[in-house]
């Protein structure tokens, strides 16, 4: 692959990164994933405008000029002739030259950017998008301020790990009894005909395909409630789905063991995932 460093395409063999980086040493960094389906980026405006926020969140300065980001972008998508798969894109701190708690004078030491395409061939045609997964509820043990997305995956990881061992394909992430995401998705139930998913907050992620979706499900006039909801309301719910960059929107056919509805993909998450599929290619960029 040729990938982009601090200004530069690079061999991946050749991109190199401090050992002080405050990415590497305290997670302090921010990224986005970006899906790119028949060479078009989908929802790039949305990933554009929530790493600008992320960013400030955390006080580093949006290191992209006005368009930047998406020249990037494209010149990866050319240099790499990528058709299906995402591009990848991480911003930290920066590389202060020793390890401190403190953060480094941003007039000195300037963000490190690192931005890589990933194949997915045939991404629309995934069994798991068309088939539906199986999840677990684990207990939410991540930070507070989930909104900022940080590369502080660990928890997640682990997340992923305990579903695997479950053999199961995803984990769903319980706070106080409610849902608050899955380990890399935002989470829905549907139930008499209405889309429920958990309102907003520093809770949760706010999904750039959770906002398309909620749009497009609005303008198919299918209800929608935002509210939290528990496992044992998604185990009784008619259907329930996912959905992100990556995942688009994924069928869920089981929570905890129990099928959920027929315990196939149901038709609302079905006809979701072709609305949100046809839409999203179409104002792809
Ligand atoms: N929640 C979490 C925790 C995530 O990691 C992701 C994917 N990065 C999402 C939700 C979905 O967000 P998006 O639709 O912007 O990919």
């Amino acid at each position: 692959r040729t990938v982009y460093v601090n200004g530069e395409y690079l061999p991946e063999t050749e991109a190199k990164v401090s050992i002080f980086d405050r990415g590497f040493v305290m997670g302090d960094a921010v990224y986005e994933v970006t899906a790119v389906v028949g060479g078009k980026l989908l929802d790039f405006a949305g990933h554009e405008a929530r790493l600008a926020r992320s960013l400030n969140e955390i006080e580093i300065e949006n290191p992209f000029a006005e368009g930047e980001l998406l020249a990037i972008h494209r010149e990866l998508l050319a240099k790499n002739e990528l058709v299906d798969g995402g591009i990848y894109l991480q911003v930290t701190r920066g590389n202060p030259g020793d390890r401190d708690f403190v953060f480094p004078d941003p007039a000195v030491v300037k963000p490190t950017v690192v931005l890589y395409t990933q194949l997915k061939p045939g991404v629309l045609q995934s069994p798991t998008g068309i088939n539906g997964i199986r999840v677990i509820s684990v207990p939410e043990m991540r930070w507070h301020r989930r909104d900022i997305k940080t590369v502080q995956l660990l928890y997640p990881s682990m997340a992923k790990m305990m579903a695997k061992k479950a053999g199961v394909d995803d984990a769903w992430f319980v706070e106080d009894g409610f849902v608050t995401e899955g380990s890399s998705n935002n989470t829905y139930i549907v139930k008499d005909g209405a889309i429920i998913t958990r309102p907003l907050s520093q809770d949760l992620l706010h999904g750039i395909t959770r906002a398309a979706l909620l749009r497009y499900a609005n303008e198919a006039q299918i209800k929608i409630i935002e509210r939290p909801f528990t496992i044992a309301e998604a185990q009784a719910a008619d259907e329930a789905f996912l959905t992100s960059a990556s995942a688009f929107v994924t069928p869920v056919i089981e929570v905890d063991g129990a099928a959920i509805g027929a315990g196939t993909p149901g038709p609302i998450a079905k006809r979701l995932r072709e609305i949100y599929i046809d839409e999203a290619l179409k104002a792809g960029i």
